[in-house]
This record gives structure tokens, C-alpha cells and sequence, in this order.
């Protein structure tokens, strides 16, 4: 074996989560390495959404109609464990990743010759770990007329609140398009005090908030907690809006639920939470295109078969499963009890 085949998914993580992790299990579960599952060499090849393949200039992933991807940086504050970028992210590549101000130039070149998108999303890696990449991108997006929305995903205000940027935030937020920065969240342990006075001043500078969840087994597989966690969001004005299937590959494995476990939390949670605080439930399919609505148990439909966005059917069960590494676990089919 050469040395890249041995390479791990980095452990990393920031005093604000070392201090989190001390007293919260849900914490430690999801930034400390495990060897009991994480003894898995990194695919630095896999391209588990299609991402790389639909990648059209550097960092730019344009898959869905309106609206493209920006990948400012693959540098994370923290690495979460069950990370599904972790062929980029956490894995060596943070020099490769970081766009310049040429790539970003290229950037705004291609969606200023794409007059249909009106939104353009900086995630990564975590656009905030590349500030001055984030404000010169926005500035020049901003300067597009077509581009009337931008989005952040960032994970950075939980993993080192005390280390956010607001001068940038601020300046940012001055440009005239709308923005909307999606946080993303799993357990109601993360929105420590400090976080909250975050999330507090992020909103006073006039960004709209979201946040994005992804179904965790050992973490958040509980209604309980989920209910918590919704409610506290969307009580601090962070609306709720995706909550992911995880897929099971390289160090994510004992992560992962079944689609029929999600849906019978998810549907107890829509009878219990208003509608601001409950998020869409979303299966996004391996090697095919398309971020998919689950249904509820409240309704008595066939699961075992999907239609992405480009309508090609699929059967759920493997494009749920793993095909990068031998011993992932299948992830369940659902079957109706
Ligand atoms: C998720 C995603 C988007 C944004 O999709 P929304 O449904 O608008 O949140 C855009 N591009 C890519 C490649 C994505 O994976
Ligand atoms: S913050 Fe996002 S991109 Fe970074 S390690 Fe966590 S899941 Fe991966």
C-alpha cells in the first residue's frame, strides 16, 4: 500500500467542541474518531452525488436548474465524523480546494454566461474558513443582474462560534441580493449560549437563517430530541429546512438509519411540531440527481421504487447503499409492516 491508500478522514476539532464534548455524549459521537468504524482508508476518488462530474469550472457544481454550488474552500473548523465529503474534505486536499481569485473569477464568468441562475450557494469544505475568497465572490456575484439570491452553508458558527467573522458577515450582507445562510445542526447540545448570541447577531445583520440536519443514528434518532432541537431553531429564528438521509460510505457507516426508522420519527414530528419548526425530509440519491421528498407514513404509497430528476427510475435499496467500500452496511428497504 502507498501511503494516500492508508490515509484516515482527519480527526479535528476546535476547544469550543472539546469543552462541548466533556459533558455531551451526542458531541463526542460526532467529532471524535472512532477506530472501532473508522478504520477505513479515504476514496479520494468517489463521487458520491455526481458532484466532481458536474463540476464545470473549478469549485462550481452547477446539477440543479437556478442555482449553483460554489466550493470556496475543503476546510472545515471541525470535521464531522460522518462527513459525505470526506474525498474532499478532512482529507489533505485544503490547499487544492481553496479557490483563488482566478478560479473565482472563473467562477462568476460562468454564471454570469448562465442567465437562468438566480442563486448562487458558497459551501464547501466551509465558505467561512475562506473569508476573503467569500467576500470577493460575493462581491462579484453580487454584481451580476441575474443573481438575485446568495446562500451560505456553513457548519463553522457551532464548530467556533467565538472565531465568526462578523465584519465580513456585515459587509457581505450589504450587497443587494438576498441572503440566506443555512446553518447546519443535529443535536439541541450545539446551541450552547454562546452559539445562540451567534445566531442572535447573525440574524441582526439581515441574513435570512435556515439549517440543515442530517438523521444520525447514536446522535439524534429520537423524537424527543429532534422535537427539541426544531423547536429551539425555529424559536432563535432558524427555520428548519433539510433534514438528510445519511448514506453509509468510508467512516459513516454506524451512523446510518433506515429510511423506514426516519420516516416513523418524521411523521410523528410533523403531528407534533408547527410548521416553521418541522423540516423537509430528504432521501438525495447516490450517483443520480435529485434531492427527494420523503413521504410520511401517513400516506400508503410503494417506497421501493424512486424517479430522480431526470426521471430515470431507480430501485431505493441500492441507491441507499454503498458501492465504494466492501463492508458498508446496506441501508434498510422499506417494506410495510
Ligand atoms: C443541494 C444542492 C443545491 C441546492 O439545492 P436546494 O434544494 O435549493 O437547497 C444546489 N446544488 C447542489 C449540487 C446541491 O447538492
Ligand atoms: S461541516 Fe460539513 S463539510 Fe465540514 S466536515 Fe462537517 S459535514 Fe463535512
Amino acid at each position: 500500500m502507498n501511503a494516500n491508500e492508508l490515509d484516515r478522514f482527519a480527526e479535528k476539532t476546535t476547544p469550543h467542541l472539546r469543552d462541548l464534548a466533556a459533558t455531551s455524549e451526542a458531541v463526542r459521537a460526532m467529532y471524535v474518531y472512532d477506530s472501532r468504524y473508522e478504520n477505513v482508508p479515504v476514496n479520494r476518488d468517489a463521487d458520491l452525488f455526481l458532484e466532481k462530474q458536474l463540476t464545470r469550472t473549478k469549485g462550481v457544481v452547477y446539477k440543479y436548474p437556478g442555482r449553483v454550488i460554489i466550493l470556496l474552500s475543503y476546510t472545515c473548523a471541525a470535521n464531522c465524523r460522518y462527513c459525505e465529503r470526506q474525498d474532499r474534505v478532512g482529507v489533505g486536499l485544503d490547499e487544492e480546494g481553496r479557490l483563488t481569485e482566478a478560479d473565482i473569477d472563473a467562477a462568476v464568468a460562468f454564471v454570469g454566461a448562465h442567465p437562468e441562475i438566480n442563486e448562487v450557494i458558497f459551501s464547501g469544505g466551509d465558505p467561512l474558513t475562506h473569508p476573503r475568497g467569500l467576500a470577493l465572490a460575493a462581491e462579484r456575484m453580487a454584481a451580476l443582474e441575474h443573481v438575485k439570491i446568495q446562500r451560505i452553508h456553513t457548519r463553522f458558527p457551532l464548530q467556533a462560534p467565538g472565531k465568526v467573522d462578523f465584519a465580513l458577515l456585515q459587509r457581505i450582507a450589504a450587497l443587494p441580493t438576498t441572503w440566506y445562510l443555512s446553518l447546519h445542526v443535529d443535536h439541541p447540545d450545539e446551541l450552547t449560549p454562546e452559539v445562540v448570541e451567534v445566531i442572535r447577531r447573525i440574524r441582526s445583520l439581515g441574513l435570512i437563517l435556515i439549517c440543515q440536519s442530517v438523521f444520525l443514528k447514536g446522535v439524534n434518532d429520537d423524537i424527543d430530541v429532534l422535537a427539541r432541537l426544531f423547536t429551539h431553531l425555529a424559536e432563535l429564528g432558524v427555520r428548519p429546512y433539510y433534514l438528510y438521509h445519511c448514506h453509509p460510505i468510508a467512516t459513516t457507516t454506524h451512523f446510518v438509519m433506515s429510511l423506514d426508522e426516519e420516516i416513523a420519527i418524521m411523521s410523528r414530528l410533523r403531528e407534533r411540531l408547527s410548521g416553521v419548526a418541522c423540516p423537509q425530509h430528504i432521501f438525495e440519491m447516490r450517483n443520480t440527481t435529485g434531492k427527494l421528498l420523503v413521504p410520511t407514513d401517513h400516506w400508503n404509497v410503494d417506497l421501493a421504487e424512486v424517479v430522480d430528476f431526470t426521471g430515470a427510475v431507480h430501485d431505493v435499496a441500492s441507491a441507499s447503499m454503498s458501492v465504494e467500500l466492501p463492508h458498508a452496511a446496506a441501508s434498510g428497504k422499506r417494506s410495510r409492516p
